[in-house]
């Protein structure tokens, strides 16, 4: 069975190409991972309030956030698929896609192929930061910087994306300190005068994080840190702790079969969700690394439902 479109991914991104596809009568597959690069649901699964995605003036949690999006996809007849696609085949259509591995592989075959797999934000991977995740520690500025209002915050991180995190909190919070283990940043000159410029950010240099605090309360209080070149020891106080170290896309997959960035993003045509291979769309944070945010994914996994509809119209009769 040729299918007229599989979109791999249950991210917010996934979810409303997959509304859209099935509105547009394409019956789709979507297959909503598993382990490898994320969880079903995505991002979203690993977060607590999201007070920003619009239709919700009562602040909603990411899990049941994406159980309303997944709810919305089954209304809709989209067939779901627990599993990772471990195999693409983008190289001749009928596109074909694997899931499981060797013997237990199942091929899926479709005229068209949305990729939703995302992103995944790089932590420092201390046990303390895992436990307070959700809890005073957060990777997006964007996201949480509002639970923190005139309160203290550390950014972690030397690049642009800390400049950027430190410079959005500053508006928001009494303080920022931007921790990093280098005595100079990698971000722009530009951005790094602005930062220099701002009298709520604080720098230190030659710093690791040692700990966040405080695991037993349950909630962010500060951070042991160590200064690489003195090995002084001390706490910051901080209720916020937020690591802009980067973050990695979900294209392992895709290498070799679809044109990326020099950062390994998806490569979509500007203003579409068009790859550089005809008949394959990508949306959301896997092609994103400049918005990254909940709604901005959704509104991409629309396009790139509209995208493959026209697409087929256009050059590959249903
Ligand atoms: P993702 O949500 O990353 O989903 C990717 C999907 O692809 C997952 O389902 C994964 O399982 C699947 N996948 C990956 N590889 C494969 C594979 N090989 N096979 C099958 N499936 C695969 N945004 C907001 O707007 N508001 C917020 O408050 C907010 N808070 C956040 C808090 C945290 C801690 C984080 C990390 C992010 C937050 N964001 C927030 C950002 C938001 O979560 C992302 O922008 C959004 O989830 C991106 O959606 P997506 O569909 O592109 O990808």
């Amino acid at each position: 069975m040729v299918r007229d479109v599989v979109i791999i991914g249950s991210g917010p991104a996934g979810h409303t190409a997959a509304i859209y596809a099935a509105r547009a009568n394409l019956k789709p597959l979507l297959i909503e991972g598993l382990a490898r690069g994320g969880i079903p649901g995505g991002q979203l699964m690993i977060t607590n309030d999201v007070e920003n995605y619009p239709g919700f003036p009562e602040k909603i949690t990411g899990p049941d956030l994406m159980k309303s999006f997944r709810e919305q996809s089954v209304v809709q007849g989209v067939d779901i698929i627990t599993d990772d696609v471990n195999r693409v085949d983008f190289a001749k259509r009928p596109f074909t896609v694997w899931t499981g591995e060797g013997d237990g592989a199942t091929a899926y075959q479709a005229r068209t192929i949305i990729i939703a797999t995302g992103a995944q934000a790089r932590w420092l991977g201390l046990e303390s930061e895992a436990a307070l995740q959700g809890r005073g520690v957060s990777a997006c500025a964007v996201c949480d910087g509002a639970f923190f209002r005139n309160q203290d915050v550390i950014v972690i991180g030397g690049g642009d994306t800390a400049m950027e995190e430190s410079m959005y909190l500053s508006g928001l919070c009494r303080t920022v300190t931007i921790v990093h283990r280098r005595d100079e940043f990698r971000a722009s000159k530009t951005m790094q005068e602005r930062v220099v410029k701002n009298p709520k950010i604080e720098l230190v240099y030659d710093t690791v994080i040692e700990e966040v605090l405080d695991v037993s309360k349950g909630e962010v209080t500060g951070a042991r840190v160590r200064n690489l070149k003195t090995s002084e020891v001390k706490v910051i106080p901080c209720t916020g702790f937020f690591v802009a170290i980067g973050h990695t896309p979900n294209t392992d997959l895709f290498q070799g079969q679809l044109e990326l960035h020099d950062n390994g993003y998806i490569r979509t045509k500007p203003g579409s969700s068009y790859t550089n291979v005809p008949g394959v769309f990508a949306c959301g944070d896997v092609q994103d690394f400049t918005y990254r945010q909940a709604v901005t994914a959704a509104g991409s996994g629309c396009m790139a439902a509209l995208d493959a509809e026209r697409w087929m119209a256009i050059h590959d009769a249903h």
